[in-house]
């Protein structure tokens, strides 16, 4: 996912930035121009970005800040707070109440995955308790009502639509009253879209919502749609109340930025974000977590969950002590790894050289796995298993979105390192040598990942919250 890119480049203008000797007007604008440039190759729209810059410079004023001031980490406050209030309405969308008949209406062009969307959604939420059921009322598109009847067939959920009748509002408002009198609890009504904006589509549509009147619009956007995003999107909230956004095809090699200009247009949060095809290729959207992530911060309870899932739960409540007591030691961050490598298309990397960690020294078994892990690469190439194993890793403090694009193997092995500082004497140059040795690279990169895993593992002590959610009790639960 190209967002991740652009995640990327901020971390990395925000690095140069704290990278220079003094924090001035002209390294905080040398940063701000490399982060206005990122976004606006990611599409995102001109106005917003330029509003962001002012926001931030006004926000870090220099001249008013005492020296003992940490500059560095106000800026990047200031950044990420600017990045989420792009993303934030800062009023969030009607939520549907489990139990109660919600009606939610999906609009958006043609192509832009609204069909596919709304199953997901019904699937979504049906894996949750909920009765939801699907109305087609996309009369225009031959084929829609087939494709969403095989969609509902799949995912074992009742349906309603026509063959025959070609006026949407009576499908809408027949589908509606059918399944209200059999107590579902999410009505999900899919409209017409059109290959372009036009006025027979928006009459169709603010017709089918005053007769359903839903209690929820959620305008599905392509993430592809680039720089016509704002545009588009606000044309629908005109003849709408769009209340939420859901941005699709976040897997492809969209650029992204045109869902920030989205929620600009409609000032509605996104809500989910669709990453593939599949019916579970669907995730929920939260800003601060994503923003987190984009920038490298890291995604804690992201992470959480995951490690939830694959830690087994008698061995959680210990992990999470250890962490909750600042105690990332060698042995946490070993154990940590393993537990990665449980997750899906990371984890064949590193099977494949289980015998070459086995053995040795924590550190050495460590280092050997990022050399191994850099040198299969390849064998990530196939399909999305790059964009997979990133979103994890960006929920480590101290990894960026970006983390091992494809073919940059020498930037991925500078990335994938998760160790512990709490004695860095342990490396010294004997075992440095050592290790270059037995894994076949020169010493220099050996040193090199040892200087980043001391970035990584400062970066995971910066980290707060991690024993709240212990004493929360969080991973047993
Ligand atoms: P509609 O015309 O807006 O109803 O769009 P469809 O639901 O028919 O989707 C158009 C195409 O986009 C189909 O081939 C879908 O499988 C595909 N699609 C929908 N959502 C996603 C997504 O999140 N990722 C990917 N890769 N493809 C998607």
């Amino acid at each position: 996912m190209v967002l991740a890119q652009l995640g990327g480049s901020i971390s990395r203008a925000i690095q140069q930035m704290s990278n220079a000797t003094v924090i001035d007007e002209k390294a905080l604008n040398d940063c701000l121009n490399e982060i206005t440039r990122a976004l606006l190759q990611s599409d995102v729209q001109f106005k917003l970005v330029r509003d962001m810059q002012t926001n931030i410079k006004k926000i870090v004023n220099l001249d008013d800040l005492a020296a003992g001031h940490n500059k560095r980490k106000i800026i990047q406050q200031a950044i990420f707070n600017e990045l989420c209030k792009m993303l934030d309405p800062g009023k969030p969308s009607f939520a549907p109440k489990k139990g109660k008949t919600n009606v939610v209406m999906f609009v958006g062009l043609q192509g832009s995955g609204k069909t596919t969307t709304c199953t997901k959604y019904a699937y979504y939420h049906q894996k949750k308790g909920w009765k939801p059921a699907l109305v087609c009322a996309d009369t225009f598109r031959a084929g829609a009502f087939d494709q969403l009847k095989q969609n509902a067939t799949k995912a074992k959920i009742p349906f309603y639509g026509s063959y025959t009748e070609s006026d949407p509002v009576k499908i809408a408002v027949e589908g509606v009253e059918r399944f209200k009198d059999e107590n579902c609890d999410l009505i999900i009504v899919d409209t017409s879209g059109r290959h372009k904006q036009e006025a027979s589509l928006f009459e169709e549509m603010r017709q089918v919502s005053e007769a359903t009147r839903p209690d929820l619009v959620i305008f599905v956007m392509d993430s592809s749609i680039g720089q016509a995003a704002f545009d588009q999107a606000q044309a629908f909230k005109q003849s709408v109340a769009v209340g939420a956004v859901i941005i699709t095809k976040m897997d492809g090699h969209a650029k992204g930025g045109g869902a920030l200009s989205a929620v600009a247009a409609t000032k509605s949060p996104v809500i989910f974000i669709g990453t593939g095809e599949h019916m579970d290729e669907f995730e929920v959207f939260d800003v601060k977590p994503f923003v987190s992530r984009l920038l490298g911060m890291g995604d804690l309870s992201g992470f959480m969950d995951k490690i939830k899932e694959v830690v087994p739960m008698d061995q959680q409540p210990e992990l999470l002590q250890k962490l909750s007591e600042g105690n990332f030691t060698l042995r946490v961050m070993y154990e940590q790894f393993q537990n990665l490598l449980k997750m899906g298309p990371i984890g064949q990397v590193f099977f494949g050289c289980g015998n070459m960690i086995r053995g040795g020294h924590e550190m050495e078994q460590v280092f050997y796995c990022l050399f191994l892990c850099n040198h299969s690469n390849n064998a990530l190439d196939q399909e999305d298993g790059d964009d997979k194993k990133s979103v994890v890793f960006s929920m480590l403090p101290g990894f960026s979105a970006d983390l091992m694009p494809k073919g940059h193997e020498k930037e991925g092995q500078a990335k994938i390192k998760q160790l512990d500082n709490s004695n860095p004497k342990l490396m010294n140059e004997s075992r440095m040598m050592r290790i270059a040795r037995g894994s076949g690279r020169p010493v220099r990169e050996v040193m090199e990942l040892f200087e980043e895993y001391k970035r990584i593992a400062k970066a995971w002590s910066n980290m707060k919250g991690l024993g709240k959610m212990a004493k929360k009790g969080d991973m047993s639960s």
